[in-house]
């Protein structure tokens, strides 16, 4: 039997391409509609116009992940990408017709449903492994069982033990909910990295952490104002009425998410508050229908200027491995947020990691039976960690707002020192949920101390630059014995 743990586009299209192969596949998942797919919005990224190619989708691609993308999964992603969206369409899912334009992308390329793709999709996907039989299980997997470098299996919170699995696929999403604002959604604590982690598996580039530079929070609701909406004309300003987002980047309001975010989080610093204008956009409701029934609610319209701050959106790292999912351990299978594959260099391209997770999902039955080879470590470091031995118990909470403090959009060495003594004094062992969100807040504030340079996501405030020749590399973590 195939475990697969987690139910988004990863997990669900994986489960259904490998039963389509006739597969024997389990879908473990904390929550059947959890997940940051479910909550998606914009769309994902194929360059299927007649004006555009892989080649211009990868150059894209790479020019974001500002010189940290792995070339061989640009290349492979952006290319699979015409497939995949041609199997979903197979499988009978419908886009609407026109293509949408996002910040970073040099073409209209973004493969929507009207602006809740993933919601559409999560469904249709749950809809399709129901009709054809896929167990879809409630449950939480708590730790994994590995021996001599396999996966055997698997516990769970509601008492499963698996020692059997043929192979086991996490899908589990990534950990951008471990800061306090955040446009993810409660399940995305990191459990599966710290899984794997546990379980002597390399992960890598956590310190990439994007943070989506349009979230509003009105009456305590968090809510992704998304970036197509910039893209179809919305413009930002701040309490003094001037639209100063070309004060940081030629681009404005299309620059990319980083340097948007910073210049927001810098307008704040400057005693500023920021707004979307939404005025500017043609058609508003018929394109926006979730944004605008989300005004309605808090009775607000259009014509409203919205409040926005930047949250944490998006991990880019995860567990190491291949294109085609495999990581250092046999067997155990990484596909979507959860994975690091490289694709997304220091920096995530709008709209690439739904891509991601579907063309690792689909592509899995041409994968699963190959000779294993696992991931390419050789671009980076691979460190050894002991994890200290500190017994205090820390709940979700404090450590959403030690992260927003100390590990957020503007870094720095004395702060992140302090968040690292602090987390040294956390029991980092343990199998629940609030640890493993501790052992990956502490791994990502590591792992950001010591990459002293300024590139992508990662913006360090003491070395303001990027530093090619000591730093255009991966850091990778082992668990030591
Ligand atoms: P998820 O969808 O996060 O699913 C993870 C699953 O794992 C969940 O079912 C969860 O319950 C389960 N799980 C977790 N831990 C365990 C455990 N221990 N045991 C069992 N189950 C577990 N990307 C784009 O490309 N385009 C967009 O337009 C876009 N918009 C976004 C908008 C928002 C608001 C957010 C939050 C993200 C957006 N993203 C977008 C990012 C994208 O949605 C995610 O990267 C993608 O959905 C990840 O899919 P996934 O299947 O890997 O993980």
């Amino acid at each position: 039997m195939i475990y697969i743990i987690g139910s988004g586009i990863a997990g669900l299209s994986a489960a259904i391409s490998l039963k389509m192969s006739n597969y024997p596949v389990t879908v473990i998942t904390k929550r059947v509609q959890g997940g940051s797919s479910y909550e998606s919005r914009g769309g994902i990224a194929a360059a299927t116009a007649p004006n555009d190619s892989p080649e211009l989708h990868a150059q894209d691609t790479i020019a974001v992940g500002d010189g940290l993308c792995d070339v061989k999964s640009v290349d492979y992603f952006t290319r699979e990408a015409l497939e995949a969206i041609e199997t979903l369409e197979k499988w009978g899912f419908e886009f609407d017709k026109d293509l949408r334009l996002e910040a970073g992308h040099s073409r209209r390329r973004v493969h929507h449903r009207m602006d809740s793709t993933g919601m559409f999709l999560t469904n249709f996907l749950l809809k399709l492994a129901t009709k054809l039989g896929i167990n879809i299980v409630e449950d939480r997997v708590m730790a994994l069982k590995v021996r001599g470098n396999v996966v055997k299996g698997f516990i769970t919170t509601g008492g499963v033990s698996i020692d059997d699995a043929d192979s086991v696929i996490l899908a589990t999403g990534g950990y951008a909910y471990l800061w306090s604002y955040t446009s993810n959604p409660r399940d995305n604590t990191g459990d599966g990295v710290a899984l794997a982690f546990r379980a002597g598996a390399v992960v890598g580039d956590l310190e990439f952490v994007q943070f989506h530079p349009t979230v509003t929070v009105i009456d305590g609701e968090s809510f992704l104002l998304t970036e197509t909406l910039r893209g179809e004309g919305a413009v930002l300003i701040n309490d003094k009425g001037e639209r100063f987002a070309f004060k940081y980047h030629e681009k404005g309001e299309l620059a990319p998410r980083d340097v948007l975010s910073r210049a927001i989080y810098n307008e704040y610093r400057l005693g500023r508050r920021v707004y979307m204008d939404l005025k500017p956009i043609d058609n508003f409701e018929i394109k926006f229908p979730s944004v605008n029934e989300f005004l309605r609610r808090h009775g607000l319209t259009r014509n409203d200027l919205i409040p926005v701050v930047p949250g944490a959106h998006y991990s880019i790292g995860g567990v190491r491995v291949n294109i085609r999912g495999e990581s250092t351990i046999r067997g155990l299978y990484a596909i979507g947020e959860v994975a690091n594959t490289g694709l997304h260099g220091a920096n995530r391209l709008a709209s690439n990691s739904l891509l991601e997770a579907l063309v690792m999902g689909i592509n899995m039955p041409l994968h699963i039976g190959e000779d294993w080879e696992g991931p390419d470590l050789n671009d980076g470091e691979v460190l050894n960690v002991k994890l200290p031995s500190g017994s205090r118990e820390m709940g979700l909470e404090e450590i959403r707002r030690l992260n927003w403090d100390y590990l957020g959009i503007i870094r720095d060495g004395d702060e992140l020192s302090r968040l690292i003594s602090i987390y040294e004094d956390v029991y980092l062992t343990g199998i629940d949920e609030w640890s493993n969100a501790a052992l990956i807040s502490y791994l990502t504030a590591k792992a950001a101390l010591m990459r002293k340079e300024s590139r992508g996501s990662h913006y360090r405030a003491d070395y303001p630059s990027r530093d090619d020749a000591r730093f255009r590399r991966r850091i990778y973590f082992r668990m030591m014995d």
